[in-house]
């Protein structure tokens, strides 16, 4: 059967594609949401194909902008980077005049200028003055479209956790980036799964133990590394999704499922729960719903999540985005909005909600901020997640809400490096700049150590060897100069 493809450019943020007949018949569309979703329609008779549609739609959008990238950069050779102030995010330790050696995409040599022999025929890289950082994770992303992969790079995002997406679509973003087809973060995947009822999410359901068994194979049999649980899976169900998660080395996250405390999704199996709102509404609230602090439900709330390991990404600027004054400039935000794609800063800049409700939000954001610095102080593991918002920029506002909640500079990087990286055991090949690990890795014009909106100034990224252009990658996500 042959089919015509077109690709439509400028209605909203990156490509649509459409598929018509010989006779110009259609047959699917491709494309996103106002918010972001992707959406699919497909000519009924032809609904088998969507699948096969759906990666294919991967692969073209990846190599649609590809095609515009300059040539392909030389991975081969060994590259010194010289000079720079290395960041141990472990320790918070900064070393002076580093030297950093990459070789086949690899970290093989970590020392300082003068105190070690750079390989002869290295390229050499000055970085004097600048800042280098392990790449940043995204622990809670959904990869709705290809642009993504270069926004997130450009923002200094090498590893990302998908926090749920279209089974096909994800596995042929990655398998496009992974095979250097396409340009975007490593990335974890976390399979999506939800339960009956109006309100579920998504084509992958499991409305019996049985089925969340042939559920969590499958994912597990395609590469995923966690399971997403979402907001209608029933209790026996999220047990057996996490009995066989687990049995096959796989962990468990998601939503709380409507009906569950927080204790009773972690006591039935889940290993990390996302968005700190579960976390609050078991907690003790005033008649004004914010937290009542001396309350003994909040403390055994608290003690809970301590005792049982429970890995929470908060999804701060989530709420922050929610609860914002329609009438705030936005750039306090995002001081880089008026460079977001067109029509990403019509959908940003309408969100919130109007001045005097908003007033009356503050508290609980503040809440929500205090029990980020809270469950930290206690030892939670605490992850950096966005759940999309700002494409690659999120990021970067999450890690400045959380040093606004009480989180050091060093703290809140720690959540988009090395703990991450801990928590999907991942911590021998990356997550901080040391021997033997991925070269993935950040030139920062600035001190986010001192000043965590530096983390903004990312000059150059490298991910697996390769360094890129934050300028160039930005362009070919459709940003604006
Ligand atoms: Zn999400």
């Amino acid at each position: 059967m042959i089919l015509e493809r077109y690709v439509i450019s400028g209605l909203i943020w990156g490509n649509e594609l459409v598929w018509t007949d010989t006779k110009g018949e259609l047959i699917c569309l491709i494309t996103n949401d106002a918010e972001g979703d992707k959406l699919e329609m497909m000519r009924e008779e032809y609904e088998g194909l969507l699948p096969e549609l759906i990666t294919r739609a991967a692969g073209y959008g990846m190599e649609l902008f590809m095609a515009d990238a300059s040539k392909k950069v030389d991975n081969s050779g060994t590259i010194a980077l010289i000079g720079g102030k290395l960041v141990d995010v472990k320790t918070g330790a900064v070393t002076e005049h580093s030297v950093v050696v990459i070789e086949d995409g690899k970290i093989s040599k970590v020392g300082t200028v003068g105190g070690m022999m750079i390989p002869v025929g290295a390229k050499e890289i000055r970085i004097e003055g600048k800042t280098l950082l392990p790449g940043l994770w995204d622990m809670h992303s959904h990869f709705e479209q290809a642009e993504w992969g270069p926004a997130y790079l450009a923002a200094g995002v090498t590893t990302v956790r998908d926090c749920g997406n279209e089974f096909e679509y994800i596995n042929a973003v990655k398998r496009s980036i992974d095979e250097g087809k396409g340009v975007g973060p490593h990335i974890l995947k976390a399979g999506i799964v939800d339960g009956p009822g109006a309100l579920g999410l998504g084509i992958v359901r499991a409305n019996t133990p049985e089925e969340a068994v042939a559920v969590v194979r499958r994912y597990k049999d395609s590469g995923f590394a966690q399971i997403k649980i979402y907001s209608s899976v029933t209790p026996e169900v999220v047990k057996a999704i996490c009995e066989e998660a687990h049995k096959l080395g796989l962990t468990v996250t998601g939503h709380i499922p409507e009906g569950m405390t927080l204790m009773q999704g972690v006591d039935s199996g889940m290993d990390m729960v996302n968005h700190i709102q579960y976390v609050y509404s078991v907690m003790k609230l005033n008649t004004d719903r914010t937290v009542n602090w001396d309350d003994p439900k909040t403390k055994e709330v608290i003690d809970f999540v301590v005792s049982h390991h429970v890995v929470v990404d908060a999804t701060l600027g989530v709420f922050e985005m929610i609860f914002r004054s329609v009438k705030d400039p936005i750039t306090n935000m995002e001081p880089a909005f008026h460079s977001l794609p067109q029509p990403l800063q019509v959908l940003f800049v309408n969100m919130g909600m109007p001045a005097e409700n908003a007033e009356k939000f503050k508290p609980l954001f503040r809440d929500l901020e205090k029990i980020v610095k809270v469950l930290h102080d206690r030892g939670v593991t605490l992850v950096a997640g966005t759940d999309m918002g700002f494409p690659g920029w999120s990021v970067d506002r999450e890690l400045e809400l959380y040093v606004e909640a009480g989180l050091t500079p060093l703290e809140a990087l720690q959540t988009a490096t090395i703990i991450p990286a801990r928590a999907m055991k991942m911590e021998s090949e990356t997550g901080s700049i040391e021997v033997g690990k991925n070269a993935d890795m950040l030139i920062i014009d600035g001190d986010p150590l001192r000043q965590i909106r530096d983390v903004r100034k990312v000059r150059t990224v490298v991910k697996d060897g390769v360094l890129y252009d934050p300028g160039q990658l930005h362009k070919m996500a459709g940003f604006l100069p």
